[in-house]
C-alpha cells in the first residue's frame, strides 16, 4: 500500500533520541527549550510552547486568550475535529465559517457577512480560529481586518503548514494572530510521534501557556499570590493541566526540523507533478492562492461530478484496491454526530459539504518515489478512463 503519508526517520533522527535517553532528563530537560527555541526561530515568533499534541495546544492558547463559559468560537467546517473541541473544552460554544470553495480555507466574506449578523444580535465570537488547510495559509490579512474591526482574537491553526509562508513571511510570525498552533502527528510535515507547539509575541500569553501546561503552577516569585515557604516554593495559581512534551520528542522533532526546507521542497515537486500529469482527467486540482506558498501537507482533488464516469466515493474504493492509500479531508465537523446532539444540521455549511462529497486526497509525503506517484496517476487514469472512449 502507498501510504497517504508517512513519517520519515533518519538515523540521525535516532541517535538524537538515544542521547537524551543517556542523558540526565528525559522529560523537561534541556531539549525541550532548545526546539521552542528553533520552532519560534525557525518561524520569527518570540515564544515557543512546546506541548503534548496541537489539541493541547489549542486548548491551552484558547485558555490564554481567556476563552470561557458565555464565549463563543468560530472556526472552519473543513477540519480535524480538534480546531472546534478546543472552544467546548472550555466551556465556550462553537460555530462555524463556510469555507472558500477555491482554496478550501475559511472564507473571509464569509466570516465578514457572519460578523455583521453577530455584531447586530450581540453575538460576537471571542475567538476565531482559521485552518491552513492542506498547508495553504488563510487570507490572514482580510482575517485580522476583521478581527480589529469587531475585537475578536484569533488563534491560526497551522497543523497542517509548519513551513507554508505568506505574503513573504513564515507561518507562525503571528503578524495577524495572536497564538500559531502545529501538529507534529506523524502524518504532519515534521513528526515528535505526538506533539504540538504554539508560537506567539505576546509574553502575556506565552507565560500563561507555560503555566497550563503543567497544572498552573509557577516558580516566579513575581506571580506567586502569597509570600513563598522557601527558595522550593511553587503555587499553583490556575487550574491547569499536565500536557508536557518530553526530551524525546522534543529532540526528534529538532533533528526533524532540520530537514523542514527539504521537505517542503520534495512536497512541493511531488504537488507540481501531479498538478502537471493530472490534467485533462475529470478532476479539480489544487488552487494555490499567489499570497501563499503553501508546504503541501495533503494533495486534494475533487472529482468532477459531471465529467466524471464514477463517484468519489467508487473511486476511493477502486484505489484502495490498487494498493494506493488514498484518504478524504475533512468530514465537516458540524455533520459529526456530536456537533448534530449541538444543533448543528447537514445543508448548514453548503460550500464545505459540497467540497467533501467530491475530495479525495493523494498519497504525499517526503520520502515518496517517482515511481510511486506514476503508479497513483496510472491508477487514477484507469479509473477515470471510460473504456472505449
Ligand atoms: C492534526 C490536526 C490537529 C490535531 O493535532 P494533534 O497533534 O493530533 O492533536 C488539529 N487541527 C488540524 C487541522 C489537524 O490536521
Amino acid at each position: 500500500m502507498i501510504p497517504y503519508g508517512r513519517q520519515d526517520i533518519t538515523e540521525e533522527d535516532i541517535a538524537s533520541v538515544v542521547d537524551v535517553l543517556r542523558s540526565d532528563f528525559i522529560t523537561q530537560g534541556p531539549a525541550i527549550e532548545r526546539f521552542e527555541q528553533a520552532v519560534a526561530e525557525c518561524c520569527n515568533a518570540a515564544h515557543g510552547i512546546a506541548v503534548s499534541s496541537a489539541t493541547s495546544a489549542l486548548h491551552i492558547a484558547c485558555l490564554a486568550l481567556e476563552l470561557g463559559p458565555g464565549d463563543s468560537l468560530w472556526t472552519s467546517p473543513n477540519t480535524f475535529v480538534a480546531s472546534a473541541n478546543c472552544g467546548l473544552y472550555c466551556g465556550a460554544t462553537i460555530d462555524f465559517v463556510d469555507i472558500d470553495p477555491r482554496t478550501y480555507n475559511m472564507s473571509v466574506d464569509a466570516l465578514a457577512a457572519k460578523l455583521t449578523q453577530a455584531e447586530a444580535a450581540g453575538s460576537l465570537p471571542k475567538v476565531v480560529v482559521p485552518v491552513h488547510f492542506s498547508g495553504q495559509s488563510c487570507d490572514m490579512k482580510g482575517i485580522r481586518a476583521l478581527a480589529d474591526r469587531y475585537g475578536f482574537k484569533v488563534i491560526e491553526d497551522a497543523s497542517h503548514a509548519i513551513g507554508a509562508r505568506y505574503l513573504g513571511e513564515p507561518v507562525g510570525c503571528c503578524r495577524y494572530s495572536d497564538i500559531t498552533v502545529f501538529s507534529f502527528h506523524p502524518v504532519k510535515i515534521i513528526t515528535t510521534g505526538e506533539g504540538g507547539l504554539a508560537v506567539t509575541n505576546d509574553p502575556i500569553f506565552a507565560s500563561r501557556m507555560y503555566r497550563l501546561r503543567t497544572h498552573g503552577i509557577t516558580r516566579d516569585p513575581g506571580l506567586m499570590q502569597e509570600q513563598a515557604d522557601g527558595p522550593w516554593s511553587y503555587q499553583q495559581i490556575e487550574l491547569g493541566f499536565n500536557y508536557r512534551m518530553n526530551d524525546m520528542q522534543a529532540a526528534l522533532g529538532y533533528s526533524q526540523l532540520q530537514r523542514l526546507d527539504a521537505y517542503v521542497s520534495r512536497r512541493r515537486e511531488l504537488a507540481e507533478g501531479y498538478d502537471a500529469q493530472l490534467i485533462g482527467l475529470p478532476l479539480v486540482r489544487p488552487f494555490q492562492h499567489p499570497d501563499t506558498d503553501s508546504s503541501h501537507h495533503l494533495y486534494v482533488v475533487q472529482v468532477d461530478q459531471g465529467t466524471a464516469p464514477v463517484g468519489r466515493g467508487m473511486l476511493f474504493n477502486q484505489l484502495r484496491e490498487c494498493g494506493i492509500g488514498v484518504n478524504v479531508h475533512y468530514i465537516p465537523v458540524h455533520t459529526q454526530p456530536y456537533y448534530r446532539a449541538l444543533g448543528f444540521r447537514r445543508g448548514d455549511y453548503p460550500v464545505a459539504e459540497r467540497y467533501y462529497a467530491n475530495a479525495i486526497s493523494l498519497p504525499l509525503f517526503p520520502k515518496m518515489e517517482d515511481t510511486q506517484q506514476d503508479a497513483v496517476i496510472a491508477a487514477l487514469e484507469h479509473a477515470l478512463t471510460v473504456p472505449g472512449k
